[in-house]
């Protein structure tokens, strides 16, 4: 059976395949900023919204493109009032979209590839293995198909569902780009968090973007073995060298990197480990956050009692560390 090829998505177009475009549909030039305006400033996600441009021409692009916003799949919502979404996108693949309110707040944690790559044993994603990496629309996607749903403003984005972002860079750059645009989401760069397991070589050129965009750091445990152990994607870059590279980073940014530490029962949350973190923060701009591992249904890890927790966050603030 001959199967129907999906048209192809508008916002996919460069500003030059724009401009063709629009010479070849014989309209003024300045139509493609129009339409631009309209694409990724405006973030509509249909012709119709597009009041300035003649309704012939939208009539036109309509039979040749789409939108193609994913489609929600499935969703789960909490007693807290989150909401956990699975957005299909055109090709078939999902992924999970977290949208987390709070008083006047909308929090948002988007996907950054469908599967990861990085095989983090504690994770489920990880141990599924990466599928494809998602495009720089598809991120910002997730994040209009939340503020959409709760019919508000998103006030800020953590990179940190699934996918390694660091393993997207151009993409997730050009994401955070889009979602801080004054004419689009308008989202503040301090409130639009990466977060990376440590891809080492590209922490210095994500310090050295103009805007303030904050970075988090997958920690998990700071002895090397363990490390290694639960995060084996990252084996190469060492304690040491994140050590230094985060060093770098805040020396060149001024800005405090927040270690994100998912305590598991019996392999993090020992006394040894709970002292190795304190060492590995003690002086230095950071922010450390605590979690309790997600429960994995036949994991072998499992999440850490609340008591360990409260006293890895006592131990950490006795020696000055910021901790949540
Ligand atoms: Fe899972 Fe993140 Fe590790 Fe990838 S980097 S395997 S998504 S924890």
């Amino acid at each position: 059976m001959e199967q129907t090829k999906q048209p192809r998505d508008i916002r996919s177009l460069t500003m030059d395949e724009l401009t063709e475009l629009v010479a070849s549909c014989k309209q003024p030039a300045f139509r493609a900023k129009q339409l631009a305006e309209w694409l990724f400033d405006k973030n509509v996600c249909s012709f119709d919204e597009m009041t300035n441009i003649p309704k012939a021409l939208r009539e036109q692009l309509a039979e040749q493109f789409s939108f193609n916003a994913p489609e929600e799949i499935a969703r789960q919502v909490s007693s807290d009032g989150s909401r956990k979404y699975l957005l299909r996108f055109s090709d078939g693949i999902s992924v999970e979209t977290v949208a987390m309110p709070s008083r006047s707040k909308l929090a948002v944690c988007i996907s950054t590839q469908a599967g990861c790559a990085m095989g983090c044993v504690f994770c489920a994603t990880g141990i599924a293995g990466l599928t494809r990496s998602l495009t720089a629309q598809e991120m910002v996607d997730q994040v209009l198909h939340v503020a959409n749903d709760f019919n508000e403003r998103v006030t800020s984005v953590v990179f940190m569902g699934q996918g390694e972002p660091f393993n997207n860079f151009d993409a997730t750059v050009e994401a955070l780009r889009k979602l801080n645009s004054e004419h689009g989401p308008n989202i503040g760069a301090r409130h639009l968090t990466v977060s990376t397991c440590g891809i080492i070589p590209r922490i210095r050129p994500f310090a050295d973007l103009p805007e303030q965009f904050t970075l988090a750091i997958s920690l998990h445990s700071a002895i090397q073995q363990t490390r290694n152990q639960l995060m084996p994607g990252v084996k190469k870059y060492t304690l040491p060298r994140l050590y230094e590279a985060l060093r770098l980073y805040t020396e060149k940014t001024g800005r405090r990197p927040t270690y994100e530490f998912a305590m598991i029962e019996g392999i993090n949350d020992t006394d040894p480990e709970m002292r190795a973190l304190c060492d590995f923060c003690e002086g230095t701009l950071c922010h450390v956050n605590l979690i309790q591992l997600n429960n994995i249904p036949d994991s072998p890890f499992k999440p850490s009692p609340q008591k360990k927790v409260e006293e890895l966050q006592r131990r950490l603030m006795t020696r000055g560390v910021e901790t949540t």
